[in-house]
């Protein structure tokens, strides 16, 4: 047996990698002729590599360690819990401290009478369970047809048949036999690549208007619930225009369709409140939570959910769960990770002190030759790559080689960003220091002035 530890040499490990590892969202012929990146150990805002590279990780893992790594704290609470109590199941009328405990404080922390929480080990659990959840409160209620959910192209909830089926993926939907029935996409308020000569005002009004125009045309009593991002993430970070939110509110409230707020990226803190739907100012029936819930220590996700929904649900035996819903370990490890959020104020921290000075810091890239918009929400932000500013242009090659160029060029500088099509976005800890946000953007910098040097060479600088 090969004993595998961070002492073998970089290209045995990465060997050993490709034989036997296959990756998520990866082309695993590709990766193992090139060799993954491989990450031993990791402190605050910094990975450690292989070779002794120290890494600026602005996308807290996959948006996910909002309180950085190498928080003792949490692993202590982890081998606590182990010792205790390491698993049982919360099925057979049974319960234990850390999901009684973690569900009280979860219901305290969401807004509005989001009092009741339904445990997942992932994101895309919780929204399959949310994609049963909302069709037996309508069928509960007498109301049956009530089973179609509107989600948007571009949306990501998940990577389950369920949860990729809600998702707008279009990749995603041409393998194994996605979407599932019943589910409708409508369009994404993303101005500056789809809003033509609209101003942004104008556009987000209309892209939410599909919303009611989808209700209308597949018809009211048929249409269940409504699900969104406040912001999208994996789409690439777009913030809708103002006008969007208030508008999805009202045809929400107009048709008695369930809001569901996939809080997955925007919970806790990442958007400078608690949760995304007060930055935006909208009131969801049901919320999905996970990444920044346990800050990625333990695989832990749910859904919070009002008290109308939660008390019919209570009505019926909802034949759904997990072996590991409300899994011990993940919760005491979630609630320690919430006891330091508070107690050390970081959501506040966040909000006063390192969002206005990252938006000021974000806003200077917009001036780079490259960057056609700088957008930005709490700690959650996105550059638009193009060859024409003043036209908004996509690039004439296929979307996401320019991107791919520049990621290349951050991870080569020691800076995480990831790249969505042509768009590069970031999602940094939320414990990161003015003075690292001043790295992050140096490297940034550097890391675009090396893409345009190379897109130039390449001869892809040029307009669709
Ligand atoms: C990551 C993500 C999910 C899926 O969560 P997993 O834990 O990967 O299953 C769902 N919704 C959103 C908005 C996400 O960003």
């Amino acid at each position: 047996m090969t004993v595998i530890t961070n002492h073998l040499p970089t290209e045995e490990l990465q060997a050993l990698d490709a034989a036997h590892h296959m990756h998520p969202f990866t082309t695993g012929s590709e990766l193992a002729s090139k060799g993954a990146r491989v990450i031993a150990r990791a402190e605050g805002v910094w990975l450690t590599d292989s070779e002794g590279n120290r890494i600026l990780d602005a996308m807290a893992g996959l948006w996910c360690v909002n309180i950085g790594y190498g928080r003792k704290e949490l692993a202590e609470a982890a081998a606590r819990q182990m010792t205790e109590l390491p698993y049982y199941n919360t099925f057979f009328q049974t319960t234990h401290v850390p999901a009684i405990a973690l569900a009280e404080r979860l219901a305290e922390l969401a807004p509005g009478d989001l009092n009741n929480v339904f445990f997942a080990s992932s994101g895309s659990e919780a929204n399959d369970t949310n994609i049963r959840m909302v069709r037996t409160y309508w069928a509960e209620k007498g109301k049956a047809s009530k089973k179609t959910i509107i989600a948007r192209w571009n949306g990501y909830h998940g990577s389950s048949v369920g949860s990729g089926s809600l998702g707008g993926m279009k990749g995603m939907h041409a393998q194994g036999g996605m979407p599932i029935p019943d589910v409708h996409h409508i369009n994404q308020p993303n101005w500056w690549a789809e809003g033509g000569d609209m101003t942004p005002e104008d556009f987000g009004r209309a892209r939410a208007q599909e919303l009611e125009a989808a209700i209308l045309g597949l018809g009211e009593d048929t249409v269940a619930a409504f699900i969104a991002e406040p912001v999208q993430g994996a789409g690439g970070v777009i913030v809708p225009p103002d006008s969007y939110w208030p508008e999805i509110q009202r045809i929400c409230d107009k048709y008695e369709i369930l809001l569901i707020a996939d809080e997955v990226i925007t919970g806790f803190g990442r958007t400078g409140t608690w949760f995304g739907c007060q930055t935006m100012g909208i009131r969801p029936h049901i919320m999905t939570i996970a990444k920044g819930l346990s800050s990625g220590y333990q695989p832990i996700g749910a859904s919070i959910v009002c008290d109308e929904v939660a008390s019919v649900i209570a009505g019926t035996e909802f034949n759904h769960g997990y072996t590991y819903s409300g899994h011990p370990v993940a919760c005491a490890v979630a609630l320690e990770n919430l006891r330091l959020l508070e107690d050390e104020d970081i959501v506040t921290r966040v909000h006063n002190e390192t969002m206005p000075y990252l938006h000021t810091r974000w806003a200077e890239m917009a001036d780079h030759p490259l960057v056609g918009e700088a957008t930005i929400v709490g700690l959650m932000g996105s550059l638009a790559l193009t060859p024409d500013k003043a036209r908004r242009a996509a690039f004439a090659s296929d979307a996401g080689t320019v991107g791919f160029i520049c990621r290349e060029r951050c991870f080569a500088n020691n800076l995480i960003m990831r790249h969505v099509g042509d768009r590069m976005i970031i999602s940094p800890p939320l414990v990161i220091s003015k003075a690292e946000i001043d790295t992050l953007i140096d490297r940034a910098w550097l890391s675009l002035n090396e893409g345009l040097a190379a897109i130039k060479a390449q001869g892809l600088y040029v307009a669709a």
